[in-house]
């Protein structure tokens, strides 16, 4: 019975089933032999145990070799890295997985004060705070910049976890065009002339949100123009760098490097160690002031379990060999690669007839699906041929602008996106996703 119970479980696992739908043929012998106790039995059922479980072992190892076009690895710093892995591991022995405590209390180890020091130095600001993950850094440091009687002027296609935090500050919030500045400058001038709406006081201070590149669409962030405004009407910038910061400019800085913006002109850097970095938690950047005064304040520093020790030196490594300081040049060599990459394959695609939006040196590359019923099918074609992609639809995106969104990585060879161009042009066929070239009178 034993046996045939394990059979039984196996057969299920193998198909991925209820046993009644595998073949008659496993049915037959679970049907014939399972009132036998004899020896026989035991060993027909250990030898189709060991059958199927070579099958399982062939089924996920031909399903673990994909090549990813879905994951924000950016600079390649997710999988093992010569000089980030050793030093992770020894952080890891010397430190523990978890401080198991705030950061007020006994979380602030040397590698947290480090960590800190390393990122302001890196992104330009005099002073950083980090934080466990990048989705809480925006949803709690908002209400804490700002409350009632403040006005937050979002880009209406900010991250979830600042439409969060907007939210919960109180604060009044409205929101501006995607990415477009005349159309904040209008709401600026509106909401000035307005006051708050019952006293008709000039708001308490006014905050704007952007994001460096914006993760559905792949687009650059219009922010020396955005800059500009703010300083006329006096409002913060507060600036989202989570797909940016490691990803573009000349030393991986971000958009204020690639786009030629002094970081001054940023009040409040946001951006987090999921995706250049290869780890996990957010950070702020800013003056010193601001940092002190989110680290008396802010209830996600304060209450919440510090960093886990070995994610903050994997940050800590990435950034150095980023900035070459590992004796290498590695990291020039990643972000000359990431903005080749991004490059090449954009232009492959559409050249192929895609509908790509974003901007060039973006490694965020959507392909326009729109038809709902197309976004299983896209990830499901391109599986098959071993290629995973991650498609993005409602509430993610509007309704009917469902879109597949290529990640690209400076990991990624040039056989792997010729590959990727190939697996995606026959599956764009099949769903009809390319644009037939126009057809001239007379052709
Ligand atoms: N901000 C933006 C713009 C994001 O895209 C994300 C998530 N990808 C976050 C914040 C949250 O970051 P994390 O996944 O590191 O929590």
């Amino acid at each position: 019975d034993f046996y045939i119970r394990r059979l039984y479980l196996r057969i299920q696992d193998c198909f991925g089933r209820p046993i009644a739908s595998a073949p008659d043929a496993w049915f037959d012998v679970v049907e014939r032999y399972s009132n036998d106790n004899n020896k026989t039995l035991k060993v027909f059922g250990v030898l189709w145990i060991t059958l199927i479980k070579c099958l399982l072992c062939r089924r996920t190892s031909k399903k673990s070799r994909c090549l990813n076009l879905g994951s924000y690895n950016y600079l390649g710093f997710a999988a093992s890295d010569e000089y980030c892995t050793p030093r992770v591991i020894e952080s890891l022995k010397r430190f523990s997985p978890s401080t198991c405590s705030t950061r007020v209390d006994g979380g602030n180890t040397t590698i947290h004060k480090e960590l800190e020091e390393c990122v302001a130095n890196f992104v330009g600001k005099p002073a950083a705070i980090v934080f466990g993950m990048g989705y809480v850094t925006n949803s709690a440091i908002l209400p804490v910049l700002i409350g009632k009687g403040g006005l937050i002027i979002s880009d209406s296609l900010n991250h979830n976890s600042i439409v969060n935090g907007a939210r919960g500050s109180g604060a009044t919030i409205r929101v501006f065009q995607h990415n477009t500045p005349s159309h904040l400058e209008k709401v600026l001038r509106e909401q000035i002339a307005e006051g708050q709406p019952r006293t008709r006081r000039p708001w308490k201070k006014i905050i704007v949100i952007v994001e460096g590149i914006y993760s559905m669409e792949g687009e650059l962030c219009k922010l020396p123009e955005i800059v500009v405004i703010c300083k006329k009407y006096r409002a913060y910038v507060y600036l989202d760098e989570a797909h940016s910061i490691g990803a573009v400019g000349k030393t991986g800085r971000g958009v204020c490097e690639l786009l030629g913006v002094d970081t001054a002109d940023v009040d409040i850097m946001m951006g987090t160690f999921t995706k250049s970095f290869g780890s996990c938690g957010g950070y702020i950047a800013g003056s010193k002031e601001l940092v002190e005064y989110l680290k008396y304040t802010c209830p996600a520093h304060l209450y919440a379990t510090s960093i886990s020790p070995p994610a903050a030196q994997q940050i800590i490594s990435s950034i150095k060999v980023i900035l070459g300081e590992d004796g290498t040049s590695r990291g020039a060599q990643k972000l000359a690669r990431i903005g080749e990459n991004s490059n090449f394959f954009r232009s492959e695609l559409q050249k192929m007839g895609f509908e790509v939006l974003g901007d060039n040196d973006s490694p965020v590359m959507p392909i326009m699906l729109y038809n709902p019923a197309k976004i299983p099918a896209f990830s499901r074609e391109c599986l098959k041929k071993n290629v995973a992609v991650v498609t993005v639809a409602f509430p993610a995106t509007p309704l009917l602008l469902a879109r597949a969104r290529i990640c690209i990585s400076a990991s990624h060879s040039k056989e792997d996106l010729l590959r990727a161009l190939e697996v995606i042009s026959e599956v764009g066929d099949l769903l009809h996703l390319t644009i037939p070239p126009v057809l001239t009178i007379g052709s």
